[in-house]
């Protein structure tokens, strides 16, 4: 480092210290944006990765970042929220935990959909074998050291969900999701609806997201509201 720079940069703390001193009000916005729970929602997918797609042609990945979009701004002003994808670029599994651990998230949630009928799914990382979680493990399985709290939350979301659209059963469960490995929060992944069900028309298609949405929404604000 040059000494110019030296001197500009100690020049430049001075600043920043007698700005913060001096301006209360920065201090609380500081205060409030850190305090504020914080969603990380996850569009599936992305790119060249379409995900399922129906037979008229309508992709997976097009249709859970609308829901994600939708989701976020339901959202009540209490909480934060923020999307490992707001457009159509492909993210590996890494990129999207690595954004998630780096953001200090509260609650990861993985949007999905699902080929069957009438159903919606809520599942939390689990290895096939139950391997337990150990303060050694890799961070691959953090995930089966937030299992319990994981499982609660899979089981809170998909007894909200049924109560709020008796026409969908469902379930919760484990599973060796590769998405959800690697994160240091409570993490779940849902498939609320299937893509057969999805109309043509932006138009139709918001209609058709907007109960998912809310549902979405509410369940996030059951979550905190619980501190779990
Ligand atoms: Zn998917």
């Amino acid at each position: 480092m040059s000494r110019k720079l030296a001197k500009e940069i100690s020049w430049l703390l001075v600043t920043i210290a007698l700005l913060t001193m001096f301006s209360p009000h920065t201090a609380d916005a500081l205060t409030i944006t850190t305090t504020r729970k914080l969603v990380v929602l996850d569009p599936g997918h992305g790119g060249k990765d379409t995900g399922i797609s129906s037979t008229t042609g309508i992709l997976e990945k097009r249709i859970v970042l609308k829901l994600a979009r939708m989701t976020s701004k339901l959202l009540s002003d209490q909480y934060r929220s923020l999307l490992t994808r707001t457009t159509d670029t492909d993210l590996s599994e890494t990129d999207r935990a690595t954004f998630a651990n780096q953001n200090k998230a509260d609650l990861f949630l993985s949007l999905h959909l699902h080929a069957g009928k009438n159903k919606g799914f809520f599942f939390y990382f689990d290895t096939p074998d139950n391997t337990p979680a150990t303060n050694e493990t890799t961070w691959k399985t953090q995930g089966l050291i937030h299992r319990d709290k994981n499982r609660q939350t899979a089981e809170l979301f998909a007894k909200n969900s049924q109560t709020r659209n008796k026409k969908v059963k469902t379930h919760f469960a484990p599973a060796p999701v590769i998405s959800l490995e690697g994160l240091q929060m409570t993490a779940i992944l849902t498939e609320p609806f299937t893509i057969t069900d999805i109309p043509g028309t932006a138009a139709e298609q918001d209609a058709f997201l907007a109960p998912y949405a809310k549902t979405l929404a509410r369940c996030i604000e059951t979550y905190f509201e619980n501190k779990f």
